[in-house]
């Protein structure tokens, strides 16, 4: 393979719940989620019938023909949320290609080709294709990879002046993340994205979300924009809709998707069978109002039993952050040796960036997780305190 992740040598054999198993039998306590993937945890039992079931039938046919898990999730995630239109991908950066290219094509639809530059934020992650790691203008991704794609202007985040500023005729479209993941689990300001909507209706933008990483119930509703009360033009959905099956969606509203005509955009497998089946099932659990409701308290619980952490050893915690279940420990000493410690304390957990470690648990934990975390953290906090002290 191609040596482009720092891996641990962790091999994982199987997973139950909010826990794995290597194949020498350590367990660890799963609070990285596959990266914000397994909303459900490990083998979680209708997402594994959903899976069989489909697996037995019918795997890949593809877009030539109707797919009737496809068409019904389509409507499914129409009535869930402000859109009217659906593209299904397979991963994250394919629904953000998507979504920029239907932003694009909208102005050139509307006679406005000249308008096709975003506007995107800095500490933004929005995948590592071309045309994404472009919009996250991250130098670090985009370093020997050639000229940039053209068309992102990046402004600070959160800073609205800045905005609007940046806005000239040829902007057609401002992309945001409502909680930043990869940056480092930062909550856009109260009153941004509102901010920002009025902004797009006033000089005829559209308003386009990622909502990869806070999506699907992350943050305690289904998705992260309903806190904010405004609803977007288009958004990019992933990692947690596939509960760790590989899928991705572009959600648009009709009028946004205006330029998204017959022969416009493909993909081989975007939707395929088995990626809908999952995804249905995902949505049977997790777009429930008590199930939501459930992923409030829980995530309340968390906080405070961080807060305490954060108490009990303030040289190596400085901030918890974040929105609901995508929760941040900003540390004092660097992020990776606490997910290191974390590790050696068995759990799992991911680093991010602006010096904090993320935890991503499955949405679905209750007390017991939350105490067993709180146990592991605390374990991983104390083994760092003598470090932390020399640092300080
Ligand atoms: C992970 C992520 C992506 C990219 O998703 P991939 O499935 O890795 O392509 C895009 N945006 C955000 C906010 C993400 O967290």
């Amino acid at each position: 393979m191609m040596p482009t992740y720092a891996r641990t040598d962790f091999a994982f054999e199987r997973g139950e719940g909010a826990w794995l198993y290597t194949e020498d039998g350590r367990r660890f306590l799963d609070f990285a989620g596959g990266i914000a993937v397994n909303v459900l945890g490990h083998a979680h039992p209708h997402l594994v019938k959903a899976l069989t079931d489909q697996a037995q039938k019918l795997w890949h046919v593809s877009n030539l023909y109707t797919i009737s898990g496809g068409e019904r999730l389509a409507r499914r995630l129409c009535e869930l949320t402000f859109a009217d239109r659906v593209f299904f991908t397979n991963s994250g950066a394919e629904a953000l290609e998507c979504a920029i290219k239907t932003a694009r094509k909208y102005h050139s639809a509307n006679g406005q080709p000249e308008r096709f530059r975003i506007i995107t934020f800095e500490g933004a992650f929005h995948g590592r294709t071309l045309a994404t790691i472009a919009a996250g203008g991250q130098k670090k991704y985009l370093e020997g990879f050639g000229p940039a794609m053209p068309g992102f202007d990046q402004v600070p985040f959160g800073d609205l002046d800045a905005v609007k500023a940046a806005i000239g005729p040829e902007t057609g479209a401002i992309l945001i993340e409502p909680v930043q993941g990869e940056g480092g689990m930062r909550a856009a300001p109260p009153g941004f994205l509102r901010a920002l909507r009025e902004l797009c209706d006033a000089h005829g933008l559209l308003l386009v979300l990622d909502e990869v990483q806070c999506g699907v119930g992350r943050t305690g509703k289904l998705f992260a924009y309903e806190w904010a009360g405004i609803v977007p033009d288009i958004m990019a959905v992933a990692k947690g809709i596939g509960g760790g099956f590989p899928m991705g969606a572009c959600l648009a509203s009709e009028a946004a998707a205006k330029g998204m005509t017959i022969g416009t955009h493909g993909s081989t497998y975007g939707g395929n069978p088995l990626a809908m089946a999952v995804g249905n099932a995902v949505l049977d659990i997790v777009a429930e109002p008590a199930f939501l409701e459930q992923v409030r308290a829980t995530a309340r619980d968390l906080r405070q039993r961080l807060a305490e952490l954060k108490d009990r050893h303030p040289d190596v915690i400085e901030e918890i952050r974040g929105e609901g279940l995508l929760v941040g420990i900003r540390t004092r000493v660097a992020n990776t040796d606490l997910v290191a410690a974390g590790r050696e304390a068995g759990i799992l957990t991911v680093a991010a960036g602006d010096n904090v470690v993320r935890l991503l648990p499955p949405l679905n934990i209750g007390d017991a997780e939350i105490r067993e975390a709180y146990a592991r953290l605390d374990a991983a906090c104390t083994a760092l305190a003598p470090a932390a002290r020399k640092t300080a």
